[in-house]
């Protein structure tokens, strides 16, 4: 199997890492011919509106859309924002997950914190371990969309539909490959 990371912006090199980790074949995206041969694509964190902008530049806004239609798609953070139908501002998004997201909904990088969560659908091995800096809040699911995280207080931080993944907060930042293992799962 071979895994893409779109590697434009963000911090694509820590996905690459944890990728490899576990045994997968990876790629760094960041033309349309790259998507070729892929299995599924990471959208890494970073800055959502600078990432939108460069894949609207390079011509790969179409070619990403056409991929999340039939491949496993995961957006963290910044990433998780790309992949929403709407984020309340104007930015380039690729549309395709039917989550509504709030941009910065903690506040600033020193608001940046970790908590444990309970995602019942990573199976096995107790609460998980998140980590979130200047990250969005998922707002609402809608269509094909369903919550598999929230914290305490109800916020959605990670939501899936069918094959795209959207989480608030960066399992490429931790040693706990679980999230990875269920992304390469549902690229099967
Ligand atoms: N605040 C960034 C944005 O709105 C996301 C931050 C991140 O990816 N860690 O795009």
């Amino acid at each position: 199997m071979k895994i893409g990371v779109l590697a434009i912006q963000g911090d694509f090199a820590e996905h690459i890492l944890m990728l490899k980790r576990l045994g997968m074949e990876t790629a760094e995206v960041r033309l349309p011919p790259h998507l070729d041969g892929l299995d599924g694509l990471i959208l890494p964190g970073g800055e959502s509106t600078t990432i939108g902008k460069l894949c609207m530049d390079y011509g790969l806004l179409e070619p990403l859309r056409k991929f999340g239609k039939t491949h496993a798609m995961w957006g963290t953070c910044a990433g998780a924002i790309f992949l929403s139908k709407d984020a309340r501002r104007s930015q380039p998004l690729l549309g395709i997950m039917d989550i509504s997201v709030e941009r910065n909904a903690f506040g600033r990088q020193v608001e940046s914190f970790e908590t444990d969560l309970t995602i019942s659908e990573l199976g096995e091995g107790g609460p998980y371990h998140a980590i979130f800096i200047r990250a969005p809040i998922i707002e609402s699911v809608q269509g094909g969309a369903h919550v598999i995280s929230a914290l305490p207080d109800g916020r959605i931080v990670a939501a899936r539909q069918e094959k795209l993944l959207a989480t608030s907060f960066h399992p490429e930042l931790t040693q706990d490959t679980r999230f990875h293992q269920y992304f390469i799962a549902l690229a099967k």
